[in-house]
């Protein structure tokens, strides 16, 4: 597509949109008496309007029933969790069997590699992105030292090669080639939260399996923002949290994966709880624990219902939309964004000043771009915010901006650059 840095143009597109109307149905904070730009959905996703009638709903379910809210519930909250599991498994990719929503993030991501970090004398070390989020790399220095290995020689990092920021396909291969008779376990995130590029999850997984490793994901910035297909790729586990793009909010409850084939081997170890003990027999509260063959078996707790609620109002909008329809907007959204950026950045370099340096790699991202602005310091960020744009800053130079296809406009892009540009301006 031609696309054109005016107003006009981003008016037309969004005119032709199929998905602008779900805008409206988001809450936008605002700024000056405007709704905000706002590009942190993968930080925090908008507050969808419903959020809070499904909530209400289980407020006044629990005044009007008590503890029968378990039961006679319009929902039920005994079987709450079930109420979204088949919308998020559409979503990721899977069958309903192989996710579970419980928990939060790191928390899924400890609890699945007890079952799934099993190391031995041979085979101990972790593959990982340098420079993962730091709570994945707290969980894996601390699962390698709990098994009592030491973590620079358990841990191996793939880092981008010198000068640049993103990771070689090729150079993870290569790590997983060269330590393929003692890796045990293959952990990186779907997405980087950092650049914004995206890992070949199918690749890696074959190439892992073939190294005799077991493949987990982080799908934080990957849920809700990727075409993913973790059953069909072979992955063994997965985490993701619904507060980024799956617009649950803040600390809302995360979601779990583990595949089909790993259901029926009860002999995995795990820490275990009574949610994820047999339903039928549940109550009879015997000491032997039956477990579910399916991914509920790692459930521990009863479900945080309010949590719950305010995660089914966002995946019941997901499920209207469908993540062909998103993703489909999300290549034009972000390609558009790219535009615009590259358009200022060449008048700026025209001027004498520093480019707007796009690091994340084009074939392998979703809808955040990472901008390096050189010779712009966090300054620029903390314009942007002054004006009405809300981007994120990551240490130590990158801003990224996530527009997000459920929410965001061309005409939000459009106002971005305009923002941008007389910041730039003004110097
Ligand atoms: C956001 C994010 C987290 C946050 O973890 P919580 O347990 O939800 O606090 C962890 N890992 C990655 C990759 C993230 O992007």
């Amino acid at each position: 597509m031609n696309f054109q840095n005016t107003l006009d143009f981003a008016k037309q597109l969004d005119q032709a949109d199929k998905l602008h109307a779900y805008r409206d149905r988001f809450l936008f904070p605002a700024h000056n008496n405007r709704e905000v730009v706002y590009f942190t959905g993968n930080s925090l996703g908008l507050q969808p309007k419903a959020t809070q009638s499904y909530i209400q709903e289980e407020l006044n379910d629990w005044a009007k029933f008590g503890v029968e809210g378990h039961v006679l519930a319009k929902h039920p909250w005994m079987p709450y969790h079930e109420f979204l599991t088949e919308k998020m498994a559409k979503i990721v990719g899977a069958k309903s069997s192989e996710v579970v929503m419980m928990n939060q993030l790191t928390v899924n991501l400890h609890l699945l590699m007890v079952s799934f970090y099993r190391p031995t004398k041979q085979r101990y070390k972790i593959l990982c992105e340098a420079k993962a989020f730091p709570s994945d790399q707290y969980a894996l220095q601390s699962q390698v030292k709990f098994h009592g290995y030491s973590i620079d020689d358990a841990l191996i990092e793939v880092f981008p090669r010198e000068g640049e920021y993103c990771l070689r396909h090729e150079d993870i291969y290569e790590a997983i080639e060269k330590h393929k008779d003692s890796l045990a376990l293959i952990m990186i995130g779907g997405v980087n939260y950092f650049s914004g590029q995206v890992f070949d999850m199918k690749g890696i997984t074959e190439a892992g399996h073939k190294a005799g490793a077991v493949v987990g994901f982080d799908l934080a910035h990957g849920a809700g923002n990727l075409k993913l297909n973790l059953h069909d790729w072979g992955v063994d586990f997965a985490a993701w949290c619904s507060y980024k793009y799956l617009n649950s909010g803040p600390g809302s409850v995360a979601g779990a994966f583990v595949h089909e084939k790993h259901h029926a081997n009860t002999d995995l170890p795990l820490f275990a709880g009574w949610w994820g003990h047999d339903k039928e027999t549940r109550f009879l509260m015997d000491k032997t624990f039956v477990p579910i063959k399916t991914a509920e078996r790692w459930q521990l707790s009863n479900a945080p219902i309010f949590a719950m609620a305010a995660c089914r109002a966002a995946l019941d909008m997901f499920d209207e939309v469908g993540m062909d329809a998103l993703i489909a907007k999300s290549k034009t959204l972000t390609a558009y964004l790219e535009f615009v950026v590259k358009e200022i950045s060449a008048k700026e370099v025209a001027a004498g000043r520093g480019a707007l340096e796009i690091i994340t790699p084009s074939e392998h991202r979703g809808c955040q771009l990472s901008i390096v602005a050189h010779g712009q310091g966090k300054a620029l960020y903390n314009k942007l915010i002054e004006n009405g744009v809300i981007p994120d800053w990551r240490e130590p130079n990158v801003i990224r901006c996530a527009p997000v296809p459920m929410y965001n406009s061309y005409e939000d892009i459009y106002r971005f650059g305009e923002i941008l540009s007389e910041i730039l301006h003004k110097g």
